[in-house]
């Protein structure tokens, strides 16, 4: 079976080395680097890891795992019936198409808002970290994990952060737990700004609703939008996201998508980790094995600075501290989430006990259908 992947990520770059050991695999990216690892920008930033750690797989590891990896090559439009992907001017025909898109970043709709840095690749790392050894500090728009990652690295090496956040928590979590976050990047010399909304960008300031930051250097970590141009000029559904069920079947026959590109149930997991579990549950039925994706039992593992936390689940509804460390959450006697702080070894028992959970309904309706195949 010949699979063509878009997008050399961890959805893809995975899907792309389980898939190569039985059929041919062909990965197609824009980008010119190779695979690199996001989580570890903001380390690269900072100055904790070299360069090199960052690009875990050399030209050759493409070549002796046999998959033929197209760098520099953007794909434009997938024809769906005849099975061919158009990319870099040239047609590639497959039998399986896998998705792996993923997402660029958001930026909020106020003035000045292309003066902000963003940090998705890279590049936009190279950036950030040639600016910050000029000015020596840096403000970060957004308490999501990305902006927490950066600041409390940067404040491990001793820059000045400051995090500035619109909503009263941060993670999207309660009030406890945002406390509990927040104290620790605190004490590590993070100054953290909640309820804090962004009106305006200039060259040296932040304008906010509780007045001006100075600062010359501004990255916007505020979230994710799944990279769906691709999808969309190719006739394939999308919402938010690339319309998927469980079985990573998007509305055109034998396309697939995974990653950060793909919405289950207006579910878009944004994780490296979640990214991989999708690649190896889709390889599983591209084999003939029976697998599918439980999207609500998602899990994810952040370091900020040197404190570890894992939301595991979905962390909404009635919550209780099972411990100083582990809080659930219910919805009426089922626990659907858990944050645990710090303690990863119990953080790990709480996602094996999430996946040995009963399943849910195969497909729960209405919402998505099944994809006409
Ligand atoms: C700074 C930072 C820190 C993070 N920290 C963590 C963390 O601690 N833990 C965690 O689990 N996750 C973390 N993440 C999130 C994680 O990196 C993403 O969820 C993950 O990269 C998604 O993988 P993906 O393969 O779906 O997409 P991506 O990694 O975005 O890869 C998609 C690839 O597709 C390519 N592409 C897109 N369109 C086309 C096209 N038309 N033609 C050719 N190529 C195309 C893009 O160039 C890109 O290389 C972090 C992300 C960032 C930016």
């Amino acid at each position: 079976m010949r699979v063509v992947i878009v997008g050399n990520g961890p959805a893809g770059v995975e899907a792309a080395r389980l898939l190569s050991r039985e059929h041919e695999v062909v990965l197609v990216e824009k980008e010119t680097v190779s695979h690199y690892s996001k989580p570890m920008l903001s380390h690269f930033i900072a100055g904790l890891v070299e360069e090199k750690r960052l690009f875990p797989y050399s030209p050759e590891w493409y070549e002796r795992n046999g998959i033929n990896l197209l760098l520099g090559t953007e794909a434009r439009r997938v024809d769906t019936s005849k099975k061919i992907l158009n990319a870099g001017g040239g047609e590639l025909p497959y039998d399986v198409l896998i998705l792996a898109t993923g997402a660029r970043p958001r930026l909020p709709p106020v003035e000045g808002k292309e003066r902000f840095l963003t940090l998705r690749t890279f590049e936009d790392a190279e950036r950030i970290k040639k600016l910050l050894d000029t000015e020596g500090e840096m403000i970060v728009v957004g308490g999501g994990f990305i902006g927490l990652e950066l600041a409390g690295n940067l404040a491990k090496r001793g820059y000045k952060v400051t995090v500035v956040e619109k909503e009263k928590g941060v993670l999207g979590l309660d009030e406890e737990l945002t406390g509990r976050i927040v104290n620790v990047l605190r004490e590590a010399g993070v100054e953290v700004l909640l309820g804090t909304s962004v009106l305006k960008v200039t060259e040296d300031t932040l304008l906010t609703d509780r007045g001006e930051l100075k600062g010359r250097l501004k990255v916007c970590a505020i979230g994710i939008e799944p990279e769906v141009s691709l999808a969309k000029a190719s006739g394939i559904e999308t919402r938010r996201g690339i319309v998927v069920n469980r079985r990573f079947e998007t509305s055109a026959k034998d396309v697939y998508a995974i990653g950060d590109c793909a919405e289950y149930n207006g579910i878009i997991c944004g994780t490296a980790k979640a990214a991989m579990e999708h690649a190896k549950v889709l390889v599983n039925i591209l084999n003939g094995i029976p697998d599918r994706y439980l999207f609500e039992r998602r899990s994810s593992i952040f370091k900020f600075g040197d404190f570890p936390i894992a939301i595991v689940g979905v962390p909404r509804g009635r919550g209780v501290w099972l411990d100083r460390e582990t809080k659930a959450f219910y919805d009426g006697e089922d626990v659907v989430g858990v944050v645990v702080l710090e303690d990863m070894k119990k953080a790990q028992e709480w996602v094996h006990h999430f996946l040995e959970a009963p399943p849910p309904p195969e497909e729960p309706p209405p919402n998505p259908p099944d994809p006409p195949r």
